[in-house]
This record gives structure tokens, sequence and C-alpha cells, in this order.
């Protein structure tokens, strides 16, 4: 080897150029069924994950869309403001839409498809007079709360896992029965899909990640808090037992008189059933009350009795169990529901 091709040696080792990081790919986005069933049909082979919104996104769904993005080829984005499941009173007049972030936010977290539907693309033929009904466990907490609530939100989740034919859906812990009803509707009505979850997002103070929160003047927000901080304390007197959860945590939000407090609850994670004293194992602490006008919900999952505390939710197969198994210790729903009463 002649010493002249040492220096050619060394510049082919130099490194390259460094390359532009590949630019986010524009998802495509369908407004009807027919463009929705055209994107689906580029999308080639591969599992598709779909994440359900109501737009406003936020960090909580960019959780679910980089979930999604993990576990499947290809991501699509359902971003619909269900007029089903808003009450005459609620504010589906006045919810935030901000389609144009939300694009960018989907172009960045590489949707493949964004599905952007009005309602009569949705309901094409005015309100639809067959419904999925979602039961018991949709007529306690916030169905009891918002009556219909739950039949409007799993019609339209019905719907949208037809329509955008997805293998996975994802959905967050921070709507802790919303996620237990649509597990229950995968499982009751045999939909061939796998319904998986996240954990609650939460701003660096605690306050839940919600579009809802643009409501919240900056003395809401902090009023707000108080919810985080009564689950707080609720998951932290785990270990002494069902009451000594609920006394904890109602003692916070008494110290709090402008959260208007509807319900603080600790119920069973799968009947949502308040638990009994003797209750021992996995527990939902769920709280909603309305500041200044906006109702806000929350919830903690824990562990009571013996080396409890709160449980870290970590991306979980959502619901029931998917043998329909009861986690063990978990104890019998009725004897629980038959005691049933507010905590607050
Ligand atoms: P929404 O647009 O409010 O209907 O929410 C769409 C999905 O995002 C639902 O599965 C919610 O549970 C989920 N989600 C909303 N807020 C959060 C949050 N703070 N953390 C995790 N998931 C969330």
């Amino acid at each position: 080897m002649s010493h002249r091709s040492q220096p050619r040696q060394v510049r082919e080792r130099e490194p390259r150029e460094p390359r532009e990081p590949p630019q986010p790919r524009e998802p495509r986005v369908a407004r009807t069924r027919r463009e929705l069933a055209e994107a689906r049909a580029t999308l080639g082979p591969g599992a598709v994950g779909a994440v359900m919104t109501m737009g406003a996104l936020h960090a909580g769904h960019v959780r679910l869309i980089r979930k999604a993005r993990e576990d499947n080829a290809h991501v699509v984005v359902t971003i619909f403001l269900n007029p089903l499941q808003f009450g005459p009173h609620e504010d589906l007049s006045r919810y935030p839409r901000t389609v144009d972030s939300d694009l960018d936010l989907c172009t960045r977290e590489g949707a493949d498809v964004v599905f952007l539907p009005t309602p009569d693309v949705i309901y094409r033929d005015g309100d639809p007079s067959v419904r999925v009904d979602a039961g018991a466990l949709g007529a306690v907490l916030e169905g009891q709360a918002r009556p219909g609530h739950f039949d409007g939100v799993l019609t339209v989740v019905g719907k949208l896992l037809h329509l955008t034919g997805a293998d996975r859906a994802y959905f967050g812990q921070k709507d802790a029965q919303q996620l237990l009803l649509i597990s229950r509707m995968v499982r009751d009505l045999d939909f061939p899909v796998q319904v998986l979850s996240v954990p609650t997002v939460r701003e660096d103070d605690g306050l839940a990640l919600s579009s809802r929160n643009t409501y919240l003047t900056s003395s809401d927000r902090q009023v707000a808090l108080a919810l985080y901080r009564a689950l707080q304390a609720g998951a932290s007197a785990a270990t002494e037992g069902p009451s000594a959860v609920r006394r904890a945590a109602r003692a916070v939000l008494v110290l709090e008189p402008l959260v208007l407090v509807d319900y603080l609850v600790l119920v069973h994670p799968w009947t949502l059933q308040d638990v009994p004293e003797w209750y021992r194992g996995e527990a939902l602490l769920a709280v909603a009350g309305r500041v200044g006008t906006t109702r806000l919900i929350d919830n903690a999952p824990v562990v009571v009795g013996p080396g409890g505390g709160p449980r870290e939710v970590s991306s979980i197969e959502a619901g029931v169990g998917s043998d329909g198994r009861r986690p063990e210790g978990t104890g019998q729903p009725d004897s629980a529901g038959s005691e049933r009463r507010r905590a607050r």
C-alpha cells in the first residue's frame, strides 16, 4: 500500500455530512367516509392504531398518539366533537376548536391519517335511532351527572372503530369510566379490536391535562388543584383501608369550598361500586367537581391495604381482563354496592 493512499483513506472515513432530520410527513386528512376509506387503503400492510379525540389536542393526546405509533405500523387520529355525548345544557357550543394546531400536532407526532368529519358525516340520517346502551356501569358517577353521556360515547366509538378499521385503540386513564365502558363494549359485543390505555398526563403541579382547562381563569386553576391534592392525600392513606382513603381526600376538599364537589368515591375499578371497609386490593379514587363554570374530573388508581398506595399505571391493556377474571382479592361487587354512599 503506498503512503499516498493514507490521506485518501482518512478522508473516506470522515463522517458524512449530517443528514437533515426527516421532515414530518403531513397526514392525509379525510373529511368524508370515502376519503377515510381511500386514505386507509393507501396505508399498506401492518396494524392500525386509532386515537379518538374531540380536538383541542394537548400532551395527554400526544401520549396516546405516541403509544399508538410505538405499537402499530399506522396511526389514525380522529377529531370529532360528538354532539351525541353532550347534554342540552352542556358545553358543546363553547368547546374549544383548534383544528389548525391540532393538525400541526398530528403532523409532528407522525399520524398517518386524520379523520375530521362533521356530525352529518358520522350521523348520516340525523340522530341515530339505534344506539349502544352503556348499561348499569354507564348510569353511575359521570353517567349519573350526565344522563345519556356514555350511550353517546359508546355509539360514536363503535362507529369510529368500524370506520377506521383499527386493530388497536388507545384511551386515557384520565377518563377511567369511559375507558372501562369502552373495554366492556369491545368485550361484550365482540369488537375485533384491542383496547389499550395510557396513564393520565398532568401539568407539573399535578393538574390533569384536559381540553376544558382552557375555560379556567388563573384563580380557578389554583382552586382546581385541590382535586389533585385530594387524590394524593387519599392515595397516601391507602394502607389504612377504604374509609381512611375517603376521609383523607375529603379533608382536602372541605378546605377548598370553591370546588363544588359532585362526587368523591373509592370504587372497585371494574364494577364502579363503592368498596366496603374490609376490601383490600385495586381500587379507583375518583372525583368530579365544578370550579367556576367548568366541570372537571380526575382519578387515581390505588391499591388499598398493606403495602398499598398509589398504583402506577403504565400503558396497559385496558379493562376487564382479557379472560374476564377479576384480580385476586377484589371481593364481590354486590356486597360493596349495598352499602354505597358518597364519600363527600
Ligand atoms: P377527549 O379529546 O377529551 O375526548 O380525549 C380523547 C382521549 O384522550 C381520551 O381517551 C381521553 O381519556 C384522553 N385524554 C384526555 N386527557 C388526558 C390526559 N390528561 N392524560 C391522558 N389521556 C388523556
